[in-house]
C-alpha cells in the first residue's frame, strides 16, 4: 500500500503531557500548566451554564450551519452571515484554506517561525512552502514575504500577534502590504490573540473585507474567550472564497456546546475584557523580571512572552518542569536558546518567576564554583 507521498515524514502532533502524568512522574503535588496559551481565569460564568443547558439535548444532531452562531458573530463583527465559516477550532479553517486552495503545483508563504499548522496543512496538500525568516526583532519580514510571491502562490501567512514570537504587525504596515499582494492570491490573516492586543495601531482588517476580495481573517473562541476544549474557530472572508470552502466543511464539524458556549461567550465581553486586562498586568512583570535580569524577550501582544536565557530551551523547560511548571521549549518552537511562557494567573506566574530565578542562581553558581 502507498498513501501520498508527502504524507511519508510528517510528525504527528506531539502533544504536551498531561499534567496527570507529569504529577506522578515527578511525584510533585501540584503541576501547572502554561504551555498552551489558555486562559487562565477560564472562561465566562453564562458559557458554563449555556454549555450546561445544552447537555439536554445531547441526542440531537447539532446545527451544521452554526445559524444561531453565526448571526451572533456576524452582528458582533458588522459583517454578512455569508462572509463567515466555522471550524472545529481555528485550526480546522486552515485545513479548509489549504484543502481549497493549494495542490502540489502550488506554492504558499509562510513566515518562520510561526503557528505550525499552516506548513503542516500546505505540505499535506502537496504544496510547496516557501517559510521567510523573521526578523532578528522576531517580525515578519512583509518585504521578502512579498518577493517570494509568483504566478503559482495561492496563500501568504500573517500570523499577527504572531506566535511564538508575540509581535505584531501594524495597521500602516500590514496595509501596504495588502495592497502589493496580487489579487490571485489570498491573504490569511491569523488574529487568535486579537482581544490581547493593546498597541493602538494594531491593525482592525475587518474594514478591510471591503476592498480586498482576497483577504481571510481567522479569529478563535479558544484562547482570551476561555473556550479551547470545545474546538470552535471562525474564517472571515468574501462570500466567494466562503462558498468553496463549505462543501469540505464536514456536516457536524462543530457541536451544540461549542454554539451554545461561544454565543453565551460573545455576549459577554466584560469577562473578556477583564481577562485581557489582567493578563497585561501580569505580562508586565514578566517584563520586569527580563529587564531587571538582563534577559532579552521578544515584546508581546498576546498572552505568552518568548524569553531568551541563552541555554538550551529544552534545560530551561525540564528544570521549570522540575518545579511544577509545564512550559514550551523554543527548541520545538525554532528559538533554540528560549522558553514560551503563557501568562497564567497572578500567583501561577510568581511561581514560575521564582523558579526561572532560582534557575538563574543555578546557573550563577556554577559559573562561579
Ligand atoms: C491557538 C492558535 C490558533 C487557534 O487554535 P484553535 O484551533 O482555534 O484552538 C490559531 N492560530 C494561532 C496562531 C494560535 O496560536
Amino acid at each position: 500500500m502507498q498513501a501520498k507521498p508527502q504524507l511519508y515524514g510528517l510528525p504527528a502532533y506531539k502533544p504536551g503531557k498531561p499534567i496527570s502524568e507529569v504529577k506522578e512522574e515527578l511525584g510533585l503535588k501540584k503541576v501547572i500548566k502554561l504551555a498552551s496559551n489558555e486562559n487562565p481565569y477560564g472562561s465566562s460564568e453564562h458559557a458554563k451554564q449555556a454549555i450546561i443547558d445544552a447537555v439536554m439535548n445531547s441526542a440531537i444532531y447539532p446545527d451544521g450551519y452554526s445559524g444561531e452562531l453565526r448571526k451572533k458573530v456576524a452582528s458582533h463583527l458588522s459583517v454578512n452571515e455569508d462572509q463567515l465559516i466555522f471550524g472545529n477550532g481555528t485550526d480546522e479553517v486552515i485545513q479548509f484554506l489549504c484543502r481549497a486552495f493549494l495542490t502540489p503545483n502550488d506554492n504558499t508563504i509562510t513566515a518562520d517561525p510561526t503557528f505550525s499548522q499552516y506548513k503542516l496543512n500546505a505540505a499535506i496538500e502537496g504544496a510547496e512552502i516557501r517559510e521567510v525568516p523573521l526578523t532578528k526583532a522576531g517580525e515578519h519580514n512583509l518585504n521578502e514575504m512579498l518577493n517570494q510571491i509568483d504566478e503559482h502562490t495561492k496563500i501568504v501567512w500573517v500570523c499577527n500577534p504572531n506566535n511564538p514570537s508575540g509581535n505584531y504587525i501594524g495597521k500602516e504596515e500590514f496595509e501596504h502590504f495588502l495592497s502589493q499582494v496580487p489579487e490571485h492570491v489570498i491573504v490569511a490573516s491569523d488574529e487568535a490573540y486579537i482581544e490581547y492586543t493593546v498597541a493602538d495601531d494594531y491593525p482592525d482588517t475587518i474594514p478591510l473585507l471591503n476592498q480586498y476580495k482576497n483577504l481571510v481573517i481567522l479569529r478563535t473562541f479558544s484562547k482570551a474567550y476561555g473556550l479551547a476544549s470545545l474546538r470552535i474557530g471562525y474564517g472571515v472572508a468574501h462570500p466567494e472564497i466562503i462558498q468553496v470552502m463549505e462543501p469540505l466543511r464536514p456536516a457536524f464539524n462543530t457541536t451544540a456546546y461549542a454554539h451554545a458556549a461561544a454565543i453565551a461567550a460573545l455576549e459577554d465581553q466584560e469577562f473578556v475584557e477583564q481577562s485581557s486586562k489582567r493578563n497585561r498586568e501580569e505580562l508586565e512583570k514578566f517584563e520586569a523580571f527580563c529587564q531587571k535580569h538582563h534577559l532579552f524577550f521578544y515584546p508581546s501582544q498576546t498572552n505568552f512572552i518568548l524569553i531568551d536565557l541563552e541555554m538550551p530551551g529544552d534545560d530551561i523547560f525540564a528544570f521549570l518542569l522540575s518545579k511544577g511548571y509545564i512550559t514550551r521549549s523554543g527548541q520545538a518552537l525554532g528559538f533554540p536558546t528560549c522558553i514560551r511562557i503563557s501568562i497564567g494567573s497572578e500567583e501561577e506566574n510568581a511561581g514560575v518567576l521564582q523558579a526561572l530565578e532560582d534557575l538563574l542562581q543555578e546557573r550563577k553558581q556554577g559559573s562561579e564554583s
